[in-house]
């Protein structure tokens, strides 16, 4: 059963990855003047403070800094329910609205979902939709090569 949007994927990553570390400073998209502006382009409704809690919460949990759990709060509303016609049954979410939406899109990938492993210096998050599923950087183009670099350097002056 998939009643997502697989667009709420897309919104769930935008979502954890709009409070990046930018030339070695914290920033956030949900704080500030330009927070509301940044949901609505989104189509995310509700207050910037609903949108950080939801975030932050599913970080915690990828981060495996909170148990899965936690999230529960989120989906409480969420119902399936059977609609019957002519073509049989099949079921419907009910009451998925946004921070449910996100939970259950982190739920469809998370098994593929997970922080760059430059978390100090980038805190954004991946989407692994290799077959190996195994990548480790945000970008290779950044994160990779910039960490590759410093190893190198680290094993020079071993
Ligand atoms: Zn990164």
């Amino acid at each position: 059963m998939s009643n997502l949007v697989s667009s709420d994927v897309g919104l769930l990553l935008e979502l954890l990855n709009s409070a990046p570390i930018v030339d070695g400073v914290p920033t956030d998209a949900l704080r500030g003047s330009g927070a509301t502006g940044w949901l609505r382009e989104r189509g995310i409704p509700g207050p910037p403070a609903a949108a950080r809690e939801v975030r932050d919460a599913v970080a915690a949990v990828v981060r495996g800094e909170a148990s899965a759990g936690s999230l529960q709060k989120y989906v409480r509303d969420v119902r399936q329910v059977v609609v019957v016609s002519a073509d049989g049954v099949r079921w419907r979410l009910e009451g998925a609205r946004f921070p449910a939406r996100a939970v259950l899109a982190w739920a469809e990938v998370k098994d593929r979902l997970r922080p760059c492993e430059n978390d100090a210096e980038c805190r954004l998050f991946l989407i692994d939709r290799s077959k190996a599923n195994a990548r480790r950087w945000c970008s290779m183009s950044t994160c990779g090569n910039r960490l590759k670099a410093r190893r190198h350097q680290a094993r020079l002056h071993d």
